[in-house]
């Protein structure tokens, strides 16, 4: 799980936070709240990410962060777990979403995207999910299996994110979902050597994802990459 939980939340960790050059009142600095553990392990984290020069969100992008912030929020108290901060990543090949111990990240290009929901619910599905813990397979193919494991798990916790703490309908949260990682499927058929990041191909993900909502499979049955059993039984 995440880091003890910190008395007053951080305030949001953009690239300028870390550079940290209009904070940093006397005797305090941005991190105040970290322990510098923690603060070494952000900065671990980070390092791929960060971009020079000091970069700023616009008035949308802010706004989405706000939202993120309050969904990020509430999921953590539905769970019972501590409130974990979310990093804006302005390296526009960065990761449209990340989770590491004790934050999530997502690209600025994600803040104002249709499938931002999709990404942030993901990301803290791994949270829920403990997906921090260290991956128990004995060699490189168990290893792999077990990641690209705990990414289908998160797809479906997502869906349960965003019924409870986004208020959609289960239909809805799942076609959420859905779309998203339909929009990964088309741009892996447009480039074929899409770096999967750990991802079983998001065709396989949709079907596993799907079947997981029997329930669902009167309308989800048509769609692009559902499970095959479902197209072939005369459903
Ligand atoms: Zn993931």
């Amino acid at each position: 799980m995440g880091p003890a939980p910190a008395r007053r939340r951080p305030p949001l960790l953009g690239v300028e936070d870390l550079k940290g050059p209009h904070r940093a009142g006397p005797g305090e600095t941005s991190y105040g709240v970290w322990s510098e553990a923690i603060r070494r392990g952000l900065l671990t984290g980070l390092a791929g990410l960060l971009l020079a020069g000091c970069v700023s969100l616009t008035p949308a992008q802010e706004q989405s962060v706000a939202e993120i912030e309050a969904f990020a929020d509430r999921t953590a108290r539905l769970y019972s777990l501590p409130l974990i901060p979310v990093l804006i990543s302005h390296n526009p090949r960065s990761p449209a979403g990340s989770y590491r111990r004790g934050f999530f990240s997502v690209n600025a290009l994600t803040l104002t995207s249709s499938f931002r929901d999709a990404i942030v619910a993901h990301e803290l599905a791994h949270y829920v999910l403990g997906h921090d813990a260290p991956l128990r397979g004995p060699a490189l193919e168990g290893y792999e299996r077990e990641q690209q494991e705990r990414e289908l798990q998160a797809n479906a916790k997502a869906v349960e994110i965003l019924t409870r703490a986004g208020g959609l309908d289960e239909e809805r949260a799942l076609k959420t979902v859905y779309l998203y990682l339909l929009g990964v499927h088309w741009a892996l058929e447009r480039y074929p050597r899409l770096d999967l990041a750990g991802h079983k191909p998001p065709c396989e993900e949709i079907a596993d994802l799907l079947g997981r909502f029997p329930q669902q499979r009167g309308w989800a049955a048509a769609l692009e990459c559902a499970p095959a059993q479902w197209r072939t039984s005369g459903g």
